[in-house]
Order: structure tokens, then C-alpha cells, then sequence
């Protein structure tokens, strides 16, 4: 079958273009720019990691350093948790399905978050997706439409109270035909890795922007908080809101992200654990929280659960805000209401 994917970035950071003129925005484009602001050094660069562009600035002093510390934690990490690495722990569970499988301290924590948001999303969220999507062709590129009856069967893999973790022996068990994948949480998670790094310095402003998960630490230069341009879901080539972000993470996920064609009938990568389709009632969901990790999860969660279930669950989970957008409506959470620029 012959699939179109599509692959874009919900969210671009503005501050870039807003905040800092044409050196940064040249910068941008060429990947590498230190100049100096106030006696310190800005550094900004972008390379391609877990399958999309990696925006990274950090200012002060060993900026350039502390930039391609991340990136190369970043890239440790996504050797640690991609199913599509085959060296990777997540492959090495997947691969003995059923036996106990050792795994180092962050591989234990993803998983964990990943199960306290399968829990906390009532399964909207799980991690132990990954059969259905190997169905589908998701990762592979060898895209497919299902039978009910192949769902069928896919689904009865998919359960997360099934994971059995030891925390005291770090290791980790899942079912036999069991496929874990933390692609809707592990990028939340390596973004979070990588501000960790930065605050360890003692950075005072900065960015992390993986394709649409972003974490920022500080402000802009002028001291006004970063400003996140949201696409539009219909046309991801314009920008529908723009969110002013300061010390905190925005993650959108969106149907025009990664998708197939087939018969004019469009399927993304977001998976109902219910019925094993992609989820169809809403089109984009953004949420800002404290952590990447937990907006990537509740962004994909709320794109499953929808327009009623999906605004419950923010409305029941503290200190989040959430934009839902579907082919007719807008949703903006009380908290961001005030403050987004339509
Ligand atoms: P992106 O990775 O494009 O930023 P998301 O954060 O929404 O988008 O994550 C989508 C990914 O999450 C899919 O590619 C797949 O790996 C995984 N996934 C799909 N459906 C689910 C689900 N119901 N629960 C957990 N993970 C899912
Ligand atoms: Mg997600």
C-alpha cells in the first residue's frame, strides 16, 4: 500500500523570531550561533533526534558545551527507550516478553509515569499500545488498514495493569505478545532530561524543542515570558494561538503530525486503546503542565478520551491547561483563557 506521511512540528518557538532578530533567526537555519548578550553567550542549535528536529538554546557562560551535553543525553536516552532501536532496553523487554527483564533507573522511571498516566487517564493512555501499532505499520512505514477480527486480537495484548515492575531489583516484566511503547510519553521525558541538565548549571534561560514538546527555563531577554506559536490543525503551515510559556512545558499532539492515506481515508498515529483506530473526535490537543512528560502523556490521552472526557480529565488534573481543537469548536482551559493570543 502506498502511505503518505506526514511529519511537522505543532509548535514553533517565536522567541527566536520575536525576541532576537535575524542573527538568531540565520542561526536557526544554520544551526550554530553563539553571539553575545549582556557579556554572555547564547547558544542555539537544532539536530535530528527521535525522528524529529531538536531545537536546543541555552544562554550563559559554556553554553555551546552545555547544548551538546543535552543533545548527547538526549541521544543516550532515546538509545535507551526507542522500540525502534534494536539494542534498546524497550526492545530488549519486548523481546522477552514474559521473562524479567533488568533495566537501568530511568528506564524504570518512564515506565512508571507511563503507568501512573495509564491509570490516571483510565487506559486513554497506555503504554502497552505498541501491537496494535506495529499492525498498523506505525514506525515501520509499512502501513495497513486492519480487520476488526486482527484488532481484535491486537487489543487483547494491550493492557498496562499487566506490566509488572520491581523497583528494588530494577527490573521489569510484560506478557508474552505484549508490545511496550512509550512513543507518547518518552519524548516528553528526554526534553525533561535535558532542562535537568540545564538547571544542574544553574542556566538562567533556555529552550528545549523537540518537534512540538517544549520545556523552557527563565525568560526571553526583555524579560517577557517565551511565546509558543500553536498551528493550525487544518493548515499546519499557520499559527492558530500563540501561549506565553515562562518556566514551564507545552506539548501538542495533532492527527496532521504522522498519518497515512488509504481509500481518502486519513489514519494517524493515535491510537484508541478502546477500538484500536486512531482517535477521530478532535483534531490538535496542547497542554501546558509543570513537565514535559506528563503533557506529552495527557496530550495523547486527551486525544483519545475527546471533547467531553478529554476537557474532564484536565478539569480534574491540577496545575494543567489544555487547547482542544476539533474540525468545529475550540476549547481553552479557564487557566489559559486570558491569556492566549487568538
Ligand atoms: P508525537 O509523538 O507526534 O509528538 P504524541 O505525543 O501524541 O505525538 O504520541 C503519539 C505516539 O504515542 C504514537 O506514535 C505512539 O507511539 C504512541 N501512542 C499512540 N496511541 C497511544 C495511546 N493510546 N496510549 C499511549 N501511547 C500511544
Ligand atoms: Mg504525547
Amino acid at each position: 500500500m502506498n502511505g503518505h506521511v506526514n511529519r511537522g512540528h505543532s509548535v514553533i518557538v517565536f522567541a527566536v523570531l520575536v525576541g532576537l532578530g535575524l542573527v538568531t533567526l540565520l542561526g536557526y537555519y544554520f544551526g550554530y550561533v553563539p553571539y553575545l548578550e549582556a557579556g554572555n553567550v547564547t547558544t542555539q542549535k537544532s539536530t535530528l533526534l527521535m525522528d524529529t528536529v531538536v531545537d536546543v538554546r541555552v544562554d550563559g557562560r559554556e553554553s555551546d558545551l552545555l547544548v551538546e551535553k543535552v543533545f548527547a543525553t538526549m541521544d543516550d536516552l532515546e538509545g535507551l527507550l526507542s522500540r525502534f532501536v534494536p539494542d534498546s532496553e524497550i526492545s530488549e523487554i519486548n523481546r522477552r516478553a514474559g521473562q524479567w527483564v533488568k533495566v537501568s533507573p530511568l528506564t524504570l522511571e518512564v515506565i512508571e509515569l507511563g503507568l501512573e498516566m495509564g491509570a490516571l487517564t483510565d487506559g486513554a493512555f497506555d503504554i502497552t499500545i505498541g501491537a496494535v501499532l506495529e499492525l498498523w505499520g506505525f514506525g515501520s512505514g509499512q502501513y495497513y488498514v486492519p480487520t476488526e477480527a486482527e484488532l481484535e486480537a491486537r487489543l487483547a495484548t494491550v493492557d498496562y495493569t499487566k506490566v509488572e515492575v520491581d523497583t528494588a531489583r530494577s527490573q521489569v516484566r510484560i506478557p508474552e505478545g505484549t508490545v511496550l511503547d512509550l512513543g507518547g510519553i518518552a519524548k516528553g521525558f528526554i526534553v525533561d532530561q535535558g532542562i535537568q541538565i540545564l538547571r544542574d548549571a544553574k542556566v538562567k534561560r533556555a529552550f528545549v524543542n523537540a518537534g512540538g514538546d517544549i520545556s523552557t527555563i527563565g525568560r526571553r531577554p526583555d524579560n517577557q515570558p517565551w511565546r509558543i506559536g500553536v498551528q493550525n490543525p487544518e493548515n499546519p503551515a499557520e499559527i492558530r494561538f500563540i501561549l506565553p510559556l515562562a518556566d514551564r512545558s507545552v506539548v501538542t499532539s495533532g492527527d496532521y503530525q504522522r498519518f497515512f492515506t488509504y481509500e481518502n481515508e486519513r489514519y494517524h498515529h493515535i491510537i484508541d486503546p478502546r477500538t484500536g483506530y486512531p482517535a477521530r473526535e478532535v483534531t490538535s490537543v496542547t497542554i501546558v503542565g509543570d513537565n514535559s512528560a506528563t503533557c506529552d502523556a495527557l496530550s495523547t490521552a486527551v486525544f483519545v478520551l475527546g471533547w467531553k472526557e478529554g476537557r474532564a480529565l484536565i478539569e480534574r488534573v491540577p496545575n494543567v491547561e489544555a487547547i482542544i481543537v476539533s474540525s468545529t469548536d475550540v476549547w481553552i482551559s479557564s487557566g489559559l483563557d486570558q491569556v492566549v493570543t487568538r
